[in-house]
């Protein structure tokens, strides 16, 4: 069987809706898909490690990986600059592996132009008050953060409609069946089976 070049996903969702357990969900049932680790500014959360959740750089090193054109797509958003390596993501596609980006709205934006067969899928929550309270229970953030974040959460939230997919995160496990199958119809396109499957094609066309 031909080496497939694997397929590259976005996930987008307003900070709450549940998108990091859904990709940690993911990740651990299927061996051949992986997460991108992003570059950030941001301070790291209590539990979180550097390179496995995030390159945490300063300012001034951030500033020099986009000097240095290592960016595949970079934003600011909140406060922070957050990127997406080039590295992170062509040596895993290149092995068959299919890559998960958890980045933002303005990063969906500038993949989409560099790499049109990127799928884009957007997650909502239930509820504006589910929303809301799952960003309490975080117990990470302080009131004015949460609130900054409720507010952000309705801005990145319009911009829902430039997506392939629309997930909503009522049910966790509805929600993570629902990207599985986003997933699979991807491996089974046309273009994908094709090359997967050239030799039995040929073969059977013989
Ligand atoms: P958080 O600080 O909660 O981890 O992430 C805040 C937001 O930044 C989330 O919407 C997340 O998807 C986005 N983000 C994380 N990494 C990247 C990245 O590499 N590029 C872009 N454009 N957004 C990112």
């Amino acid at each position: 069987m031909a080496q497939t070049r694997g397929n590259l996903f976005i996930l987008s969702a307003p900070s709450g809706a549940g998108k990091s357990s859904l990709i940690t969900a993911l990740l651990k049932k299927h061996a051949d898909m992986k997460v991108s680790v992003s570059h950030t500014t941001r301070d790291p959360r209590p539990g979180e490690e550097n390179a496995v959740h995030y390159h945490f750089v300063s300012a001034d090193e951030f500033k020099a990986l986009i000097a240095k054109d290592d960016f595949f797509e970079w934003a600011q958003v909140f406060d922070n600059y957050y990127g997406t390596s080039k590295q992170a993501i062509e040596s895993q596609l290149d092995a068959g592996i299919d890559v998960f980006l958890d980045i933002d709205w303005q990063g969906a934006q500038q993949v989409r132009e560099i790499m049109p067969s990127v799928q884009t899928i957007f997650i909502l929550p239930p509820s504006k008050a589910e929303l809301e309270q799952r960003l309490n229970n975080r117990g990470q953030d302080s009131a004015e953060v949460i609130a900054g974040r409720m507010a952000k959460a309705q801005s990145e939230t319009s911009h829902y409609n430039e997506y392939d997919y629309v997930v909503v995160n009522d049910d966790f496990d509805t929600a993570l069946s629902n990207i599985e199958t986003i997933v699979l119809a991807q491996r089974l396109t046309l273009n994908a089976q094709a090359s997967r499957h050239h030799d039995l094609i040929t073969n059977l066309l013989k």
